[in-house]
């Protein structure tokens, strides 16, 4: 099963995709944390993209393709994956349809979480991990980057049908319980 899931920053996406890992046996791809992990780590990818996280912006899509690319290579993949925070522009879900097609394989679902601004602001706010850009205007930042390089990713995927929307709200059981009916039984 390859599922990606979609959906502005705060809307819960890192959450349900550790979920849908676990029931399904699948694991979980995020570029978001393997960007934290090698500034942490003060790698050479992590001392090239500090600045960018920090700023909110968004890392260049060849690196970020690149990187996906080769993490995908590994066996682990082999079964199926969950995307979290990839692709996040419609350059890198083109090149991402490419590597797909290469393979000779297909997506499962796209499934595109739906949380209302205000509330993403709250969240996010609120949700203490203490990371950088966590702050008042780093989320703007992003949900400004979100709307203008991300969102038009939603119509690359709608225009192949593939898309699901499933309400971001309420308690993290139900959100999942609404993905699980999405998902086809493993
Ligand atoms: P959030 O969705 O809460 O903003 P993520 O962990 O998905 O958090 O991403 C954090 C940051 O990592 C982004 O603001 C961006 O700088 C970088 N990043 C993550 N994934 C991508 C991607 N696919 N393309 C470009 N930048 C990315």
């Amino acid at each position: 099963m390859r599922i990606i899931i979609f959906g502005p920053p705060g809307a819960g996406k890192g959450t349900q995709a550790s979920l849908i890992s676990e029931e399904y046996d699948i694991p979980h791809l995020s570029t978001g944390n393997i960007f934290r992990s090698a500034i942490k780590n003060k790698t050479e990818l992590g001392k090239e993209v500090k600045a960018i996280l920090d700023a909110g912006d968004l890392v260049p899509d060849e690196k970020v393709v690149d990187l996906v690319e080769e993490e995908l290579k590994n066996d682990k993949y082999e079964d199926g994956y969950i995307l979290d925070g990839f692709p996040r522009t419609v350059v890198q879900a083109k090149a991402f349809d490419d590597l797909l097609k290469k393979n000779g394989e297909t997506l499962t679902a796209f499934l595109q979480l739906q949380v209302p601004e205000q509330e993403l602001i709250e969240r996010i706010l609120s949700r203490g991990e203490g990371r950088s850009d966590d702050t008042r205007d780093g989320v703007k930042k992003r949900l400004k980057v979100y709307r203008e390089e991300t969102e038009p990713v939603l119509e690359y995927y709608g225009e192949k049908g593939a898309v699901h929307k499933v309400d971001g709200t309420g308690s993290i059981e139900d959100i999942f319980n609404r993905i699980t009916t999405i998902l086809p039984d493993n």
